[in-house]
């Protein structure tokens, strides 16, 4: 019998990301999971980041986490996606090494001082008392304790495999499910449903036609993932791309009724956004082609990842419809795709620490109704930090909508919960011109710093990075010029303008960093990532002063508190549906509540009125 801090359960990308982060924040860790050697697996694509995604990695190395370093370690293909619009919505990717990846994770973890990593299965959580977690009992009999839990079992929980009607138990391909500890979580009082993914076939590179293909290669300016570096590691490798035709199609919908999720033979749902082969058959009926990104899986592997035709068709109907798209006329598959389907916990009753219903026992991941590796990873960096916190007595850390795509998820999950796979878009940010990728270590890394998060090294890069940033935006915004000198350089303004700063001018779209450079020759003595963060800063300045209203307005409603036994059934005019909605969710602030589906302005006013005449008569309500 050992005792930690906290525990972490599961080696997958929320679990590596919470047993990093418990052990930054000082906690004695133990990382358990089934199979040492395959902590830090991709189980679907192999790439990191992505439009909304690349913001979450961005943030979680802003707070000193590891997805953003392993992915720099690993990445064989940067693209910074939508790179023609502006900053606020362009999303860092990068297609990955599988094996690269999950050996910078297992290094990386295998660096991080007081984590203990365990491998085994846990069979069972045991109780301090009745509603407390106190620690883990394995399948082999050892037995952990914790002061707190963090469980990230991904899609291992009750997990089937479905290839066209043959279904059997496993958590992933090549790995058993989780059913022991399932079956506890499922006595204890957490609502439960079943939700499903698919991924597609794996084809042998050596069997496809590439040279009647289109290529795609790297960017030339890579961006990287992390902010701690300039460069790739690793070599950069090209993708192809083909499209599936008619034919495709024709094979594919002759076969539907023997498609895992369409013979009925799935009861979860599935991720919209993020559709089958078969679902685009039968939902984008009129499109008579569908591209498919070939992704080499690494280096030294020879098996390419067709992005785009996820599939539970029968083997034999998936190796049909593969052959005959271009390219791909003699094919190998080397691995069938399947579809699976797992339990995951309602996160409506998570708090906004990841804490569910049962006292020190943290949730993140799929597990949560997520789909996807960076969604995970922020997760388990949220709930790791809070267990450790709370392991140690000290505050927790929250994220709010306003700072991070980090508090968007989290606050997603918490007021909306899922009815389908939860993934992020940036149009799920209302403040999105403030959170951008190239800025999440401006807002977050303090909060790290004063959370106990980060590192020693990462935070003296930060105060650096600061530093320079604070004297080069000074020297800007002290510099002023009249319109005639800023005509002069060959910025077009109007002669009869005022003047203004050069932080100002630096605003200006049109404006280049050789025009403040012949206006403020010390600006060229920064380093280029400064130069280009307050080029950016500076272009974002006039919205941001705009959205700074909206802000301060959702401030101003967190500011209205809700008493926590307010009795919803005395308000009147609210309909008994929401009262109850209300009651069952108790939200915390008028920004919590206006979050709350169903919760329209006129029941917010209920509320507010409520809340103030309570106080204004200092009655107990
Ligand atoms: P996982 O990465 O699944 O890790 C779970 C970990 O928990 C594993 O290490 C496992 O060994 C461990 N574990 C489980 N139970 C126990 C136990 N009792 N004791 C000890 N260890 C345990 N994402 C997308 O974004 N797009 C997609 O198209 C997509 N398709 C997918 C298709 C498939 C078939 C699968 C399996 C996943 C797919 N995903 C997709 C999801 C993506 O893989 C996950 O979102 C991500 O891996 C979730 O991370 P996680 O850490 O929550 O769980």
């Amino acid at each position: 019998m050992k005792h930690y801090d906290v525990i972490v359960i599961g080696g997958g990308h929320a679990g590596a990301e919470a047993a990093a982060a418990s052990a930054r924040m000082g906690a004695a860790t133990a990382l358990i999971s089934m199979s040492k050697a395959s902590i830090g697996t991709m189980s679907c694509n192999p790439a990191i980041g992505g439009l909304g995604k690349g913001h979450l990695v961005r943030e979680i190395g802003a707070l000193d986490g590891i997805m953003g370093v392993a992915a720099d370690r690993a990445g064989i293909q940067f693209r910074l996606l939508n790179r023609s619009k502006g900053p606020a919505v362009q999303g860092p990717r990068t297609q990955a090494d599988r094996r690269l990846y999950k050996a910078a994770v297992q290094s990386l973890l295998a660096g991080q001082s007081g984590l203990d990593v365990v491998e085994g299965e846990v069979a069972e959580l045991t109780m301090l008392s009745e509603g407390v977690v106190g620690g883990v009992v394995l399948a082999d009999g050892a037995i952990l304790t914790a002061a707190a839990v963090v469980l990230t079992a991904g899609t291992f929980l009750n997990g089937i495999i479905h290839i066209g009607d043959v279904r059997r138990s496993g958590g992933r391909e090549g790995d058993a499910a989780c059913t022991r500890l399932a079956a506890q979580l499922a006595e204890l009082v957490l609502k439960r449903g079943r939700l499903k993914t698919g991924t597609p076939p794996r084809l042998d590179g050596r069997t496809i036609d590439w040279a009647g293909l289109e290529r795609q290669p790297s960017d030339d300016v890579p961006v990287m993932m992390s902010f701690l570096h300039s460069k790739p590691i690793a070599p950069q490798i090209t993708c192809g791309i083909t499209h599936t035709n008619e034919q495709t199609h024709e094979i594919v919908r002759r076969n539907l009724d023997k498609s895992a999720m369409y013979g009925g033979f799935i009861e979860g749902v599935g991720p919209r956004y993020c559709p089958s082969i078969e679902d685009k058959v039968v939902r984008f009926a009129d499109k008579a082609s569908h591209q498919i990104f070939l992704e080499p899986e690494g280096l030294q592997d020879h098996t390419v990842y067709p992005n785009g035709i996820s599939t539970s068709l029968p083997a034999d109907v998936q190796l049909d419809y593969v052959r005959s798209i271009k390219g791909l006329e003699t094919v190998t598959i080397l691995q069938p795709g399947y579809a699976i389907e797992y339990d995951y916990f309602d996160p409506y009753e998570l708090t906004s620490t990841m804490e569910s219903k049962i006292s020190r026992l943290y949730f993140a991941g799929q597990i949560n109704g997520t789909t996807g590796y960076e969604e995970a990873a922020a997760q388990g960096l949220v709930a790791g930090a809070n267990a450790a916190a709370a392991a140690l007595g000290r505050n927790a850390l929250h994220f709010g909508r306003a700072d991070s795509y980090i508090g968007v998820m989290i606050d997603d999950l918490t007021h909306l919960g899922v009815t389908e796979p939860y993934r992020m878009f940036t149009s799920r940010a209302e403040f999105r011109l403030a959170l951008r990728a190239d800025n999440a270590d401006q807002r977050l890394t303090g909060m790290g710093i004063a959370a106990g998060l980060i590192s020693e090294s990462r935070r003296e890069g930060y105060v650096l990075k600061l530093t320079q940033l604070q004297e080069a935006r000074e020297l800007l915004h002290a510099q002023t010029a009249t319109p005639q000198v800023l005509r002069d350089v060959g910025i077009a303004v109007s002669s009869d303008g005022p003047r203004r700063s050069l932080w100002h001018v630096l605003s200006m779209p049109e404006v280049t960093e050789g025009h403040i450079a012949a206006l403020l020759p010390d600006f060229i003595t920064f380093p280029a990532h400064i130069r280009r963060q307050c080029a950016t800063d500076a272009l974002y300045t006039p919205y941001l002063e705009r959205q700074n209203a909206e802000v301060a307005a959702l401030r101003r409603d967190e500011a209205v508190e809700i008493p926590a036994d307010l009795n919803y059934s005395d308000l009147r005019g609210m309909s008994t549906e929401l009262k109850c909605k209300l009651q069952r969710k108790r939200p915390r602030n008028l920004a919590e509540a206006a979050r709350i589906e169903g919760v329209t302005p006129a029941a917010l006013t209920l509320i507010l009125a409520h809340v103030r005449s309570a106080a204004r008569n200092n009655v107990a309500i």
